[in-house]
């Protein structure tokens, strides 16, 4: 989606999201989301959705491991990646909701895309951005971290969301307002 930019969305505005998104799939309680799970449940909740399973041989794309058609409401995963994420690998799970959250900006919330014409785009108006932003939030429940007196440490994170040691340690990052330097380092 580097082709566009898009309706600027502030992570607070995605914590409010993730956590609807959490309480309209009734995860509002949990810290992990069955990934596989909820990807059946949104077939279920959006009439246009639908996600495909594609065996590692078709894959047409060798640097991806999923990718959303946004026009037809369709998810398309690797064969392997779906399986590690239904065996709890946290990086796989975090590509399926990337795509889910891509899903969801765009074709259920409907931000409005327009076509850049060049290269500067600050961070909230980035679709992949945003989507990184919004994935991360559903996975590691902000609202529930900060329930804690001492916030937990990153493996903790890790074990309970079912996220990448990274993943756990940049949400960890935004928890603590260190954030602001990753907006310096995207201008
Ligand atoms: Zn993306």
């Amino acid at each position: 989606m580097s082709k566009y930019y898009s309706e600027a969305v502030s992570r607070e505005d995605m914590r409010e999201l993730a956590y609807l998104i959490r309480k309209e799939f009734g995860y509002e309680n949990v810290w992990w989301i069955p990934v596989e799970k909820l990807l059946d449940q949104m077939c279920d909740v959006f009439d246009d959705f639908s996600y495909e399973i594609v065996s590692d041989e078709e894959w047409d794309d060798p640097l991806s491991h999923a990718d959303t058609d946004i026009f037809a409401g369709t998810i398309r995963i690797r064969e392997s990646v779906y399986e590690k994420a239904c065996n709890g690998i946290g990086r796989d799970r975090m590509t399926i909701v990337h795509e889910i959250a891509h899903y969801i900006l765009i074709c259920d919330i409907g931000l409005r895309l327009y076509s850049r014409s060049n290269g500067n785009v600050k961070c909230f108006n980035d679709p992949e951005w945003q989507a990184k932003c919004l994935a991360g939030e559903i996975l590691v429940p902000y609202y529930k971290i900060i329930q804690y007196r001492r916030i937990p440490t990153a493996q903790r994170i890790k074990n309970l969301c079912g996220v990448s040691g990274d993943a756990a340690e940049y949400q960890l990052k935004c928890i603590k307002g260190g954030e602001a330097s990753e907006y310096r380092n995207r201008k």
